[in-house]
């Protein structure tokens, strides 16, 4: 059997760990796995579980063969100035999660030539229930395309987009959009307690209804607008209340909202 590929998260921080306890309760060998942090106490937890740690992200690099930048955009330059020439000697896949920061920029601040992927992961990956886009760069083998998807599907869906700027349509529909959802709760919450529920009830029935309701789309082998269909029958309550949000243009603020969000990260980038 091939020997796992020694992975270094650049980076403890919350998706690291995420990603990071996924594989490990994935089976994935934990001595295989580098974590780097500027305050090794933070690191105590992941040392407990057999991952390797370090303050120095050079030494982590030299030992990997596959980096995964896990520290926020701001400060990625400076790790990339420290980590270049392990990286050049080395030559490992560099995965990054950093939002926003292009990979042609990476490979510049990394030498030159450098297997890149960017991933868009969101929030869910706290929970193992994330949605990633990822996408690849030329110098990327399918065997590191695949050994990415492993480490990204560790947090939940990992799907590959053709072209870099689809990444900025992943982080209007899924990097995002746990917010949307969010707001849409705090609305049923508000409006249930409008028409006498109380707000533990209103907000129990707010969140499980909106798992139920994730879950029987995920699981259907059909389409969410025939899923919503079924479950309303004409001149029932349902309908009701779909009128309102067809006629009060929910669709087409949906398409200005997911555009806007995209336009941003376009800007942002
Ligand atoms: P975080 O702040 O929890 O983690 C970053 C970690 O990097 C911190 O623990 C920090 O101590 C460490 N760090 C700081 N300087 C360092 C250095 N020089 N060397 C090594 N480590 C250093 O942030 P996070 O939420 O885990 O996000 C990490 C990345 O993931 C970010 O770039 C963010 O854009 C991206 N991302 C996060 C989310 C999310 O939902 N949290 C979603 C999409 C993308």
């Amino acid at each position: 059997m091939n020997k796992q590929p020694t992975l270094a998260f650049i980076g403890a921080g919350n998706m690291a760990r995420a990603i990071i306890g996924g594989l490990i309760d994935n089976g994935y060998p934990a001595e295989q796995i580098w974590a780097t942090e500027p305050t090794t106490a933070k690191l105590t937890d992941l040392a407990i579980q057999g991952v390797k740690t370090s303050d120095n992200n050079s030494e982590a690099v030299a030992s990997a063969d596959i980096v995964v930048l896990s520290v926020k955009p701001q400060i990625l330059k400076s790790v990339c100035d420290e980590i270049v020439d392990a990286v050049q000697t080395q030559q490992p896949l560099i995965v990054s999660i950093a939002a926003g920061i292009m990979s042609p920029t990476i490979d510049h601040w990394l030498g030159t030539s450098n297997a890149i992927v960017r991933c868009m992961p969101n929030t869910p990956a706290l929970v193992q229930t994330g949605a990633s886009g990822l996408y690849a760069n030329t110098f990327v083998s399918d065997e590191q395309r695949q050994q990415a998807e492993e480490i990204l599907a560790a947090i939940g869906i990992a799907l590959w987009v053709d072209e870099e700027s689809q990444l900025d349509a992943v982080t209007a529909v899924s990097g995002s959009g746990p917010a949307y959802y969010f707001l849409m709760m705090e609305s049923m919450i508000e409006a249930g307690k409008k028409l006498g529920l109380s707000e533990e009830v209103a907000t129990q029935l707010t969140l499980q209804t909106a798992l139920g309701a994730a879950k029987m789309a995920s699981s259907s082998d059909v389409d969410p607008g025939e899923l919503r269909r079924r479950v309303t029958s004409p001149n029932g309550t349902t309908e009701q209340a779909i009128k309102r949000f067809i006629d009060g243009g929910l669709p087409e603020l949906v398409d200005t909202a997911l555009k806007a969000c995209n336009d941003r990260s376009v800007e942002l980038a």
